[in-house]
């Protein structure tokens, strides 16, 4: 191991992030170089049990021992820490097999049993591996073999050792970006509300709306709510996500008036099961809502059958809160997911949108008719007003009738519209 350009880690001796900086700089394409990052198992339990003093030993004797491998390894140019347990190996050429051995032989000796302060450790680490490509520098190959890492060590799945690949890891850190943009998002208001039109089947007239998010993304266009709800979830913003899409809601609903004698149209929105969590949710849903002048009764709630993965137990307490407070709750996408009867007996529903997976067979399979018709009729004897998802033409406008469902949403009557196309687009109310 070369030890030329170093600067030095104050606790390992190791080379530091300085050192590791300046040799990115200093690397290029012609002189390609593969990054591993070591990440040690569980050392944060470490700290917490045995306290930072021992935690440091810890790091130096695993330091210690990746000196020892790496010292007798000709292709390795620089050995650092990174922070905390994080540790890069950086290795001349792109030899896949080369890496892996040297990740083995790292592990190994990581794996023998480690005695101090009087006490025996057994540790372990995970492996990333970045062989070169392109351009990329050694801090951009460092991330990848973080991002190819990071999952492994979230799940404690095997192997423990790593290489990213291109194809399959670029999706990843497309993910990993979107998720940074999305702060920006909420704060610049790229977020934005379509409505989509529910319709009394019956009397084809406009009861009410759903919100449905959308992403204006400065550089990759408008994004559906199904590309960054989810990411929205992991990066812990989807509260935030949540009440962003309950003010608005209810701030351009309040402006909606009922044509001639019909009341004004209701508005739903979508809620993620993770947002039920938040100790402070009824309140602060309570609070936005009255903050917006819309009546109780103008709002409901849609939850997709995933709430049920959730256990009863941690959602029905701030649903019922929720109708007490005179909002309704919708059980979005039914049949598709984990809905038992004893499920929607418990929860507290004040109806169910059928997936449209119900719809979109009606008019070429018998068994989606007896289907659909089942379900129609269980829900309604429960009581529930049930709203047919997916509705795309006028044949399968007329199978629901037939069937009683009275209410539906989908393209045939209109595609999520903006905001400011709502009340233009209300078509009248014939009378009953
Ligand atoms: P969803 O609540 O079941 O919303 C209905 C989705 O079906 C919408 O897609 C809508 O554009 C689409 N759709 C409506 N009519 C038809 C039709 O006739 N045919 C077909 N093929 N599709 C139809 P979108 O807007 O992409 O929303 C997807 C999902 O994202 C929503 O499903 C909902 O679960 C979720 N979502 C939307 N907005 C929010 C939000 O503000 N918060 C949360 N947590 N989730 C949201
Ligand atoms: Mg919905
Ligand atoms: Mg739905």
């Amino acid at each position: 191991m070369r030890r030329s350009q170093r600067t030095c880690d104050l606790l390992t001796g190791l080379a530091d992030r300085d050192a590791f900086d300046r040799l990115s700089v200093a690397s290029g394409p012609a002189w390609p170089r593969s990054v591993l990052l070591l990440d040690l198992d569980r050392f944060r339990a470490i700290n917490d049990v045995h306290g930072c003093a021992l935690g440091d030993h810890v790091l130096r004797a695993v330091a210690a021992r990746m000196e020892a491998v790496c010292s007798s390894w000709p292709s390795v140019v620089l050995l650092a820490r990174l922070a905390g347990d994080e540790f890069a190996v950086v290795l001349e050429g792109g030899e896949r097999a080369a890496c892996e051995a040297l990740a083995e032989a790292l592990r190994d000796a990581i794996r023998e049993p480690i005695a101090v302060g009087g006490v025996q450790l057994l540790l372990d680490a995970g492996i990333g591996i970045a062989l070169p490509h392109g351009e990329l520098t050694i801090w951009e190959l460092a991330s990848r073999a973080g991002a190819a890492l990071r999952p492994l060590k979230q799940t404690g799945k095997l192997p423990r050792t790593i290489v990213y690949e291109e194809a399959e890891h670029a999706q990843l850190l497309d993910r990993l970006a979107l998720g940074l943009d999305l702060r920006t998002a909420l704060a610049e208001d790229q977020v934005e509300l379509d409505y989509q039109p529910i319709v009394d089947l019956g009397r084809r007239c406009v009861i009410g709306y759903e919100a449905l998010v959308r992403w204006s993304h400065p550089e990759r266009g408008r994004l559906g709510p199904l590309t960054f709800v989810p990411l929205a979830e992991e990066a812990g913003l989807i509260v935030e996500l949540g009440e962003w899409v309950l003010t608005h809601a209810c701030a351009e609903a309040v402006g909606w008036r009922g044509r001639g004698p019909a009341p004004a149209p209701f508005v739903t929105v979508n809620l993620s099961v993770r947002e039920l969590d938040d100790p402070t949710f009824v309140a602060r849903f309570r609070a936005t809502l009255a903050n917006s002048g819309l009546a109780p009764e103008r709002l409901k709630v849609e939850l997709t059958e995933s709430v049920l993965a959730a256990g009863l137990d941690r959602v029905v307490p701030p649903l019922k809160a929720l109708r007490q407070a005179g909002v309704g709750v919708l059980l979005d996408d039914f049949g598709t997911g984990y809905s038992s009867l004893q499920y929607i007996r418990e929860l507290p529903l004040d109806g169910v949108k059928l997936d449209r997976v119900f719809a979109s067979d009606l008019d070429v399979s018998a068994g989606a008719w007896t289907l659909t018709r089942a379900a129609v009729g269980m829900l309604g004897e429960l009581g529930l007003e049930v709203i047919a998802e997916g509705v795309e033409s006028a044949a399968q406008l007329a199978q629901l009738r037939s069937l009683g469902c009275r209410f539906g949403q989908g393209y045939y009557f209109a595609r999520p519209l903006p905001g400011s196309r709502v009340s233009a687009e209300l078509p009248d109310c014939e009378p009953a």
